[in-house]
């Protein structure tokens, strides 16, 4: 697809997106930029009532579900309807040294942060294929895919297990002109970035490695999720973006 230069710009008017975990934080944010450049808004969450703030906020569809659960994944990918865009994004974080990682964490994390993310890509990607919609996909990943973090093996495991599910997701869906990448931010001070990172002990030395010498905002990685869900990107397939600042030269 060749686009003129004069008209490159980002608008999702007539598109829908789905939007995973988009009661709270980056999901969030992503949900209201994504509503602002037009899109119409599918939010998937936990929470009924930030599911309904959310609506007071932007005009959208929502769906309560536990993604951790399988049968009701699949079933909220498919109460979606045709999507043309996908923001998995919904994960969550169990702190626990190695040594008392949990059966129950472990498999709790697999299934919300990895397992939801196949069973909602595969229906998605199904309809976009059935419908030829040159779709685009963007799994919410982390710094903890390349970096070893204290107490987060089961968090860590799952987020590079995610990007290597990024990439044969971009390798196998590319033939349908779907592309699929992965943003893996630095620390963001949503809910889940404070339990880990507010105390100054840990935080500190983590914000000293950042070029930038600041935690990214929730906004900083809904505007690169916007741009890479964007005809604008067109040609990025496949990639690990790291939004940290500069930390990964350091
Ligand atoms: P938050 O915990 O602030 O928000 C997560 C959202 O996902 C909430 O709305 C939550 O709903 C929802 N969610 C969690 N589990 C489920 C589930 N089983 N079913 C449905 N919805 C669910 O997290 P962040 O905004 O910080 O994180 C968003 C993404 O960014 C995640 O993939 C995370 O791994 C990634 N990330 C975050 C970083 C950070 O420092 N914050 C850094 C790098 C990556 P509810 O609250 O109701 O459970």
């Amino acid at each position: 697809m060749s686009l003129d230069p004069s008209s490159v710009t980002i608008d999702f008017k007539n598109r829908r997106v789905l939007v995973t975990g988009a009661g709270k934080g980056i999901g969030r944010d992503t949900a209201v930029m994504l509503a602002r450049y037009h899109a119409k808004v599918v939010a998937v969450s936990r929470t009924q009532a930030d599911l309904k703030s959310l609506q007071d906020e932007i005009d959208c569809e929502t769906i309560i579900a536990d993604l951790g659960d399988a049968a009701a994944a699949k079933r909220a990918a498919e109460q979606a309807g045709d999507i043309d865009l996908l923001v998995n994004n919904a994960a969550i974080a169990i702190l626990q040294p190695f040594l008392r990682t949990t059966p129950e964490a472990w498999d709790a994390t697999m299934a919300v942060n990895l397992r939801a993310i196949v069973i909602v890509s595969q229906v998605v990607a199904a309809q976009m294929i059935r419908r030829g919609v040159a779709g685009s996909i963007v799994n919410v990943s982390s710094m903890a895919a390349f970096q070893a973090l204290r107490d987060h093996a089961a968090y860590c495991a799952s987020k590079a297990g995610l990007d290597q599910l990024t990439k044969v997701m971009a390798v196998e869906l590319g033939e349908h002109g779907i592309r699929v990448n992965s943003v893996n931010p630095t620390v963001v001070l949503t809910e889940m970035g404070k339990r880990a990172w507010s105390d100054p002990a840990k935080g500190g030395p983590m914000l000293q490695r950042i070029p930038l010498n600041r935690f990214a905002e929730c906004s900083d990685i809904a505007s690169v999720i916007c741009f890479l869900l964007s005809d604008a990107a067109g040609m990025l397939n496949a990639l690990t973006l790291q939004i940290d600042g500069g930390f990964h030269a350091t």
